[in-house]
């Protein structure tokens, strides 16, 4: 069996090979073509906003792949892919070029970027990120990276000298999907991060039969008692907007809020205004 990889390339498979894993090989090829060629990818941006204000304080750079025949193919199915096939890291370098450049333009505090522990591990990220934001011109303080705490309690060693590097420089650390990881609650003081974002998984628990409210009241205290402000994301109802507000969540972020768009969308969105305050904002 053969399949088209775009321009007269072709990928045979094994016979008998798994149709998983032979969808991930296909997918693989696809994904370093489109690296090749710069086609197909593209960063979209979701706006963070104040909790008290509802001033736009950030946004979050979400990679987008479409693919001719396909259409849309989710960053949670390609991003693990590239890990594992050796891609993440020209991925991500080109995530980072991409939203350094375009945040330089907007009146926002910070610019999140999400980073693999694949590419925390290798040795010279911290100054690959250096270099990308001096290119871009984007002071350091401006960029946050987007960590997970699975990543960096399993690779610890190797995570914490591009992180204390990065920290040194002033860039941002944020612990994402905070509280799905097995040990959040007793690892939360020995992180070394500025933020933390409160998984969509609690957020959607607001106001429903298994509430989450309490877990997410104990996330906010603690993170609050260290020192760390806090991101709810995945906000979609109004209920959720006023509970996290009151409870003392610093920014959120859901498709109640914005959906993520394309860059050129985050450019109309300030030009057309009303959003100065976002400059004073620092949540
Ligand atoms: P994440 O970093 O936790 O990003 C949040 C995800 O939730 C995004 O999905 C976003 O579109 C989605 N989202 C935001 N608000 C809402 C909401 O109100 N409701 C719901 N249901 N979803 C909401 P997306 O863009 O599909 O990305 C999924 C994951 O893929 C990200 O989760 C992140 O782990 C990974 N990812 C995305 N872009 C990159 C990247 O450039 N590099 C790396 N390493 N990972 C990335
Ligand atoms: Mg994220
Ligand atoms: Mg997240
Ligand atoms: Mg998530």
């Amino acid at each position: 069996e053969a399949k088209s990889a775009g321009k007269g390339r072709y990928t045979f498979f094994a016979e008998g090979m798994d149709a998983s894993l032979r969808r991930r090989k296909e997918i693989e090829t696809a994904l370093r073509a489109a690296l090749e060629t710069r086609t197909g990818l593209e960063v979209f941006y979701q706006p963070l906003y104040s909790a008290q204000s509802g001033a736009i304080t950030g946004a979050e750079a979400l990679v987008r792949w479409r693919r001719p025949q396909q259409g849309f193919i989710s960053p949670t199915i390609f991003v693990p892919i590239a890990e594992e096939a050796g891609l993440i890291e020209q991925l991500g370098e080109w995530v980072l070029e991409q939203a350094c450049r375009a945040a330089v333009k907007w009146p926002i505090g910070t610019i999140s970027v999400n980073v693999s522990a694949v590419q925390l591990r290798n040795a010279h990220f911290a100054e690959r990120v250096t270099e990308i934001l001096k290119q871009s011109g984007l002071e350091p303080a401006r960029l946050e990276v987007e960590i997970t705490e699975t990543s960096f309690i399993e690779n610890a060693a190797n995570c914490q000298p591009n992180l204390t590097a990065l920290r040194a420089r002033g860039v941002k650390i944020a612990l994402d999907d905070f509280g799905t990881g097995y040990s959040s609650f007793t690892h939360l003081r020995n992180f070394d991060v500025d933020r933390i974002k409160i998984d969509r998984s609690f957020v959607s628990g607001i106001g429903s039969t298994e509430d989450g409210s309490p877990i997410i009241q104990a996330i906010i205290d603690l993170a609050k008692a260290s020192g760390l402000k806090v991101t709810a994301e995945g906000v979609e109802t109004a209920e959720q907007r006023f509970f996290l507000s009151q409870i003392g969540c610093n920014s959120l972020q859901g498709y109640l809020l914005s959906r993520p768009m394309p860059a050129k969308a985050m450019d109309a969105v300030f030009r057309v205004g009303g959003h100065s305050s976002a400059l004073a904002d620092t949540n």
